[in-house]
Protein backbone atom coordinates (compact mmCIF):
# COMPACT_ATOMS: atom_id res chain seq x y z
CA UNK A 1 0.00 0.00 0.00
CA UNK A 2 1.39 3.41 -0.88
CA UNK A 3 2.44 5.27 2.19
CA UNK A 4 1.81 9.07 1.85
CA UNK A 5 4.25 9.02 4.65
CA UNK A 6 7.39 8.22 3.14
CA UNK A 7 6.41 10.50 0.09
CA UNK A 8 5.79 13.39 2.45
CA UNK A 9 7.27 17.05 1.97
CA UNK A 10 9.03 18.20 5.34
CA UNK A 11 6.85 19.60 7.02
CA UNK A 12 6.36 21.94 10.40
CA UNK A 13 8.61 21.29 13.52
CA UNK A 14 6.96 21.62 16.77
CA UNK A 15 7.52 22.57 20.36
CA UNK A 16 5.66 20.40 22.35
CA UNK A 17 4.76 21.66 25.93
CA UNK A 18 3.62 20.66 29.07
CA UNK A 19 1.14 22.48 30.86
CA UNK A 20 1.30 21.78 34.77
CA UNK A 21 4.72 23.33 35.89
CA UNK A 22 5.85 24.44 32.57
CA UNK A 23 3.16 27.41 31.52
CA UNK A 24 1.37 27.71 35.23
CA UNK A 25 2.56 26.56 38.83
CA UNK A 26 1.53 22.93 39.04
CA UNK A 27 -0.50 23.15 42.62
CA UNK A 28 -1.45 19.88 41.69
CA UNK A 29 -4.49 18.78 39.82
CA UNK A 30 -5.37 22.79 38.82
CA UNK A 31 -8.75 22.69 36.91
CA UNK A 32 -10.44 25.90 38.29
CA UNK A 33 -9.58 29.68 36.87
CA UNK A 34 -8.68 30.66 40.61
CA UNK A 35 -6.06 27.98 40.99
CA UNK A 36 -4.41 28.88 37.88
CA UNK A 37 -1.54 31.06 37.36
CA UNK A 38 0.78 31.59 35.14
CA UNK A 39 4.53 31.47 36.11
CA UNK A 40 6.72 34.22 36.07
CA UNK A 41 8.20 35.14 31.98
CA UNK A 42 5.79 32.44 30.66
CA UNK A 43 3.75 34.23 28.23
CA UNK A 44 6.60 36.24 27.04
CA UNK A 45 8.50 33.18 26.83
CA UNK A 46 5.80 31.21 24.42
CA UNK A 47 5.73 34.46 22.76
CA UNK A 48 9.51 34.24 21.74
CA UNK A 49 9.34 30.68 20.33
CA UNK A 50 10.46 30.90 16.38
CA UNK A 51 7.57 31.17 14.44
CA UNK A 52 9.11 28.08 12.44
CA UNK A 53 7.64 25.87 15.61
CA UNK A 54 3.95 24.52 16.00
CA UNK A 55 2.81 25.47 19.72
CA UNK A 56 1.49 22.58 21.11
CA UNK A 57 0.36 21.89 24.70
CA UNK A 58 -0.27 17.97 26.08
CA UNK A 59 -0.71 17.24 29.23
CA UNK A 60 -1.77 14.55 31.53
CA UNK A 61 -4.81 15.36 32.86
CA UNK A 62 -5.60 11.94 35.32
CA UNK A 63 -7.69 13.93 37.75
CA UNK A 64 -10.19 13.38 35.66
CA UNK A 65 -9.98 9.56 35.19
CA UNK A 66 -9.47 9.60 38.85
CA UNK A 67 -13.13 11.60 39.26
CA UNK A 68 -11.44 14.95 41.52
CA UNK A 69 -13.03 17.09 38.13
CA UNK A 70 -14.82 16.50 34.66
CA UNK A 71 -13.25 16.73 31.23
CA UNK A 72 -15.68 19.96 30.56
CA UNK A 73 -14.15 21.68 33.26
CA UNK A 74 -10.54 20.99 31.95
CA UNK A 75 -11.77 21.91 28.69
CA UNK A 76 -13.26 25.10 29.92
CA UNK A 77 -9.74 26.07 31.57
CA UNK A 78 -7.76 25.08 28.72
CA UNK A 79 -9.86 27.38 26.89
CA UNK A 80 -9.51 30.50 28.83
CA UNK A 81 -6.24 29.90 28.97
CA UNK A 82 -5.77 29.77 25.56
CA UNK A 83 -7.53 32.99 25.42
CA UNK A 84 -5.53 34.97 27.81
CA UNK A 85 -2.27 33.41 25.47
CA UNK A 86 -3.58 34.74 22.60
CA UNK A 87 -4.28 38.43 23.99
CA UNK A 88 -0.48 38.08 25.40
CA UNK A 89 0.37 37.54 21.34
CA UNK A 90 0.50 33.97 21.70
CA UNK A 91 -1.41 31.31 19.36
CA UNK A 92 -1.09 27.83 21.08
CA UNK A 93 -2.02 25.65 17.67
CA UNK A 94 -3.12 22.51 19.91
CA UNK A 95 -3.85 21.58 22.86
CA UNK A 96 -4.11 17.89 23.92
CA UNK A 97 -4.91 16.02 27.05
CA UNK A 98 -5.34 12.57 28.07
CA UNK A 99 -8.07 12.43 30.51
CA UNK A 100 -7.00 9.06 32.19
CA UNK A 101 -5.89 7.24 35.32
CA UNK A 102 -2.62 5.56 35.65
CA UNK A 103 -4.56 2.08 36.22
CA UNK A 104 -6.59 2.55 32.92
CA UNK A 105 -3.41 1.77 30.67
CA UNK A 106 -4.49 4.22 28.17
CA UNK A 107 -2.47 4.86 24.92
CA UNK A 108 -2.17 8.67 25.45
CA UNK A 109 -0.89 9.29 29.17
CA UNK A 110 2.69 10.26 28.80
CA UNK A 111 4.92 8.81 28.37
CA UNK A 112 3.12 7.06 26.40
CA UNK A 113 2.97 8.88 22.52
CA UNK A 114 -0.51 8.56 21.60
CA UNK A 115 -1.34 12.70 21.87
CA UNK A 116 2.08 13.39 20.22
CA UNK A 117 1.35 10.91 17.18
CA UNK A 118 -2.18 13.01 17.19
CA UNK A 119 -0.38 16.29 16.69
CA UNK A 120 2.16 14.62 14.60
CA UNK A 121 -0.99 13.90 12.06
CA UNK A 122 -3.09 16.95 12.64
CA UNK A 123 0.17 19.39 12.08
CA UNK A 124 2.22 17.69 9.79
CA UNK A 125 4.88 17.71 12.43
CA UNK A 126 8.29 16.47 11.92
CA UNK A 127 9.69 15.11 14.95
CA UNK A 128 13.28 15.18 14.75
CA UNK A 129 14.38 18.34 14.98
CA UNK A 130 10.90 19.24 17.37
CA UNK A 131 11.44 19.99 21.03
CA UNK A 132 9.59 18.56 24.29
CA UNK A 133 9.71 20.97 26.91
CA UNK A 134 8.53 19.29 30.76
CA UNK A 135 9.09 19.27 34.35
CA UNK A 136 8.91 15.66 34.47
CA UNK A 137 10.73 12.20 34.00
CA UNK A 138 7.46 11.07 31.68
CA UNK A 139 7.67 14.52 29.80
CA UNK A 140 11.29 13.67 28.88
CA UNK A 141 11.20 10.46 28.38
CA UNK A 142 8.00 11.05 26.33
CA UNK A 143 10.70 13.36 23.80
CA UNK A 144 13.42 11.07 23.82
CA UNK A 145 10.95 7.98 22.37
CA UNK A 146 10.08 10.50 19.93
CA UNK A 147 13.45 11.19 19.03
CA UNK A 148 12.88 14.91 19.55
CA UNK A 149 14.81 17.22 21.66
CA UNK A 150 14.19 17.21 25.33
CA UNK A 151 14.60 20.47 27.87
CA UNK A 152 13.73 19.73 31.35
CA UNK A 153 12.80 22.66 33.53
CA UNK A 154 12.25 23.32 37.01
CA UNK A 155 15.48 20.96 37.33
CA UNK A 156 16.09 21.78 41.06
CA UNK A 157 12.93 20.51 42.66
CA UNK A 158 12.93 17.30 39.93
CA UNK A 159 16.24 16.38 41.08
CA UNK A 160 16.10 16.99 44.96
CA UNK A 161 13.04 14.66 44.61
CA UNK A 162 13.87 12.11 42.27
CA UNK A 163 17.10 11.28 40.74
CA UNK A 164 16.37 11.01 37.03
CA UNK A 165 16.36 7.39 35.01
CA UNK A 166 16.41 9.41 31.82
CA UNK A 167 18.48 12.57 30.67
CA UNK A 168 17.38 15.48 29.18
CA UNK A 169 19.18 16.63 26.64
CA UNK A 170 18.95 20.75 28.59
CA UNK A 171 18.11 21.37 32.08
CA UNK A 172 17.03 24.49 32.54
CA UNK A 173 15.56 26.87 35.52
CA UNK A 174 12.39 27.44 33.25
CA UNK A 175 10.40 28.30 30.64
CA UNK A 176 12.44 31.51 29.44
CA UNK A 177 15.58 29.06 29.82
CA UNK A 178 13.84 26.37 27.43
CA UNK A 179 12.86 28.83 24.72
CA UNK A 180 16.75 30.47 25.12
CA UNK A 181 17.90 27.19 24.33
CA UNK A 182 15.48 26.69 21.28
CA UNK A 183 16.35 30.24 19.71
CA UNK A 184 19.89 29.58 20.50
CA UNK A 185 20.21 26.09 18.53
CA UNK A 186 17.05 26.69 16.00
CA UNK A 187 19.43 27.07 12.80
CA UNK A 188 21.23 23.84 13.51
CA UNK A 189 20.00 19.95 12.44
CA UNK A 190 19.08 17.94 15.33
CA UNK A 191 22.63 16.02 15.64
CA UNK A 192 24.59 18.56 16.69
CA UNK A 193 22.38 19.44 19.81
CA UNK A 194 21.36 16.04 20.55
CA UNK A 195 23.39 15.03 23.06
CA UNK A 196 24.68 17.92 24.86
CA UNK A 197 23.66 18.48 28.55
CA UNK A 198 23.82 21.90 30.25
MG1 LIG B 1 4.05 18.97 34.49
ZN1 LIG C 1 -4.89 8.55 28.20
Amino acid sequence: MHSPRSSRKPGWKAVFLDRDGVINYDAGFVHRRADFLFLPGAIEALRSIPSEYKKVVISNQSGIGRGYFSLEEVEELNRWMVDRLHSGGVKIDAILLCPHAPEDKCRCRKPKLGLFHQAQRALGIELVGSWVIGDKESDILAGKRLKSRTILVNKNRVERRNPPRVRADFKVAGLREAVEVIRSRSGETQSETGNLSV
